[in-house]
């Protein structure tokens, strides 16, 4: 039986963000990953926003494989014909050091898992934690491969569907409710390509997100952003709403349809897939979060809950990595302390209270709730596609004056509607 300091569930960004912060200290570390190798198992849109975590880590992000910054941000409201497209670009997004940047979980995982062995930890892939080990109320380590290993504290981190936590007794099984499903391809496209159908230069980057007939009015959107030398191109749709249709059309349907869109097929023309996943996404929000702490154990990342979608930004990674740094240094004074009692590891949620992570999640609490809102689906695309081609539209004949063509699709129950609709973001 072999006993660690910390052993941590998971070589996602939670699981190497506390690997790289407890390695430093000369603490005996090990992580356990399933997958091949870190960041085989592990799906993201991609784009990661570096602001918030920038201090946490700070000698990363010189030499971190990232692939370009983003520069130019869109939405686009998909209606069945028609679509519209609000698109930003602003100066300071051009300017260093940049806030978010795409990139491929694949080569920027293997990467960060070589800077946390640098730093000496242990990192064994292909090895699938099976249960915690309780002792008198408190996880004293883990079975994996049939091996017992002990350890001061598990960090979990094993990501959505956490069945480590679950296993600790720190939370029931999942409802379908708070999560939703993501299918995503990368794309393989000449950087050149890329920037000429986008608009870019050098290593500049583009982020779109699109709501609507994407997800044929069922809860989600879909997203685009450029890699240096591909496209990631996906969507993402409630598991809920889909359950509720009984599955069909299946999911990997609707990203055909995606890409056979006019809107995109124009700019993945040319390119060929080489990397197709799916993966869930905690969607819960503030209310959704799990216990965070037990005896013997910590949370992080997706395990926690901690992804939040605010319809204009989908943000995980950053939280994953920051809860895993919070972990971390609720490890380190634990230690200091002498204890691994459930008491002395609460001092992560005092952390986490304090840091952008919970504050985030409290302030966007009622995000949930306003984005999961089935007029954003299909409604509002639609009137405001249906709009916009009155406007511009050139009849043979006269044309029909500017308010009339307005009344029409904004009478007075639906300007009513829409005002109910908009006072729910006073609570945002
Ligand atoms: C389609 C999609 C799009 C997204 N887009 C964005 C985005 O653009 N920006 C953003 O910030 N976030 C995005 N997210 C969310 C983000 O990817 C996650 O929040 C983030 O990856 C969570 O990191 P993590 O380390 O907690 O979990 P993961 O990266 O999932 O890592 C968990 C690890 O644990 C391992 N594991 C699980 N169980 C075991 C076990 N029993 N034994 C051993 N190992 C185990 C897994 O193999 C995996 O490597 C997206 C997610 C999806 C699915």
């Amino acid at each position: 039986m072999e006993k660690f300091d910390v052993i941590i569930v998971g070589a996602g960004l939670a699981g190497l963000g506390a690997a790289y912060t407890l390695a430093v200290q000369g603490l005996e570390i090990l992580v356990l990953e399933r997958g091949d190798y870190p960041g085989a198992k592990n799906v993201t849109g991609g784009r990661i926003y570096v602001n918030p975590v920038r201090d946490l880590f700070p000698d990363l992000w010189a030499e971190a494989p990232l692939e370009r910054f983003i520069v130019q941000e869109g939405a686009v409201l998909m209606a069945k014909e028609r679509s519209v497209a609000i698109a930003y670009a602003g100066e300071e997004l051009r300017q260093e050091p940049h806030q978010s940047y795409s990139l491929l979980r694949a080569r920027f995982d293997r990467w960060f898992a070589e800077q946390v062995e640098a730093r000496g930890a242990m990192i064994l892939p292909k090895i699938q934690v099976e249960n915690v080990i309780k002792e008198q109320g408190k996880i004293i380590g883990v079975w994996a491969g049939g091996d017992e290993l002990h350890a001061d504290v598990v960090i979990a981190c094993d990501g959505v569907l956490s069945l480590l936590g679950e296993q600790a007794g720190l939370h029931p099984p999942e409802s379908s409710h708070n999560y939703a499903l993501g299918i995503k391809e990368v794309i393989s496209l000449e950087g050149e390509k890329i920037n000429d159908r986008f608009q870019l230069q050098g290593n500049e980057g583009a982020a779109r997100l699109f709501i609507g007939e994407v997800t044929q009015g069922m809860f989600g959107g879909g997203f685009l952003y450029t890699n240096k030398e591909s496209l990631s191109l996906g969507i993402v749709i409630g598991i809920e709403d889909m359950m509720a249709r009984g599955g069909k059309p299946a999911a990997p349907d609707f990203l055909e349809a995606f890409k056979a869109r006019p809107e995109i097929a124009c700019l993945i023309r040319g390119g060929t897939t080489v990397e197709y996943a799916a993966h869930l996404i905690p969607e819960g929000g503030f209310k959704a979060l799990h216990p965070l702490h037990g005896a013997g154990i910590l949370v992080a990342g997706d395990a926690a809950g901690f992804a939040l979608n605010m319809g204009f930004t989908v943000r995980g990674m950053e939280y994953a990595l920051a809860s895993g740094y919070y972990a971390a240094k609720t490890v380190l004074k634990a230690r200091e302390a002498g204890s691994f009692a459930a008491a002395a590891l609460s001092e992560y949620g005092r952390l986490l209270q304090e840091s952008f992570v919970l504050k985030d999640f409290q302030n966007f609490q009622a995000t949930p709730s306003f984005v999961n809102n089935p007029r954003f689906f299909s409604h509002y695309p639609e009137l405001t596609g249906n709009l916009l081609r009155d406007i511009y539209r050139v009849p043979a004949g006269p044309k029909e004056r500017l308010y009339p063509t307005l009344r029409k699709y904004l009478g007075l129950g639906e300007m009513w509607s829409m005002f109910k609709n908009l006072r729910e973001v006073t609570k945002i």
